[in-house]
């Protein structure tokens, strides 16, 4: 999807502080961080949503949560971390690659985020 913001971000054409990348998935930093930690976790991969997901899907989908423990650790977040991916209009998302935040740091995050 060329004209994907994430996928412009795992083809190099948009900067990111990227933490994480193996052969699946690619991790960065949120450009707008909610708490101390806030990483956004995409499958290398264009998916638009959970909504589009298939079977396909499955090992990019599943490598995101496996490795979503090690970058909090990594990234400062070692007691735990709060994962979330906002699926289509009801979710709330805004970027239309599917993405997992990850968001954490020293202190817990509460019982829910705000924007
Ligand atoms: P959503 O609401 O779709 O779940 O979250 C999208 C996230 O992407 C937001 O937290 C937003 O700050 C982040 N974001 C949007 N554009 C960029 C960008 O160009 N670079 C980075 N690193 N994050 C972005
Ligand atoms: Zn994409």
């Amino acid at each position: 999807m060329s004209d994907c913001l994430f996928c412009r971000i795992v083809k190099g054409e948009i900067p990111a502080a990227k933490v994480y990348e193996d052969d699946e998935v690619l991790a960065f930093k949120d450009i707008h961080p909610q708490r101390p930690v806030h990483i956004l976790v995409i499958p290398k991969k264009h998916i638009t949503s959970l909504a589009h997901a298939t079977e396909a899907d499955t090992s990019a989908l599943g490598r995101m949560l496996v490795v979503a423990n090690q970058i909090a650790v990594d990234q400062g977040s070692p007691d735990g971390f709060r994962s979330i991916i906002n699926t289509g209009h009801v979710g709330g998302q805004e970027v239309m690659h599917v993405h997992m935040h990850i968001v954490g740091g020293p202190e817990p995050v509460g019982p829910m985020l705000k924007r």
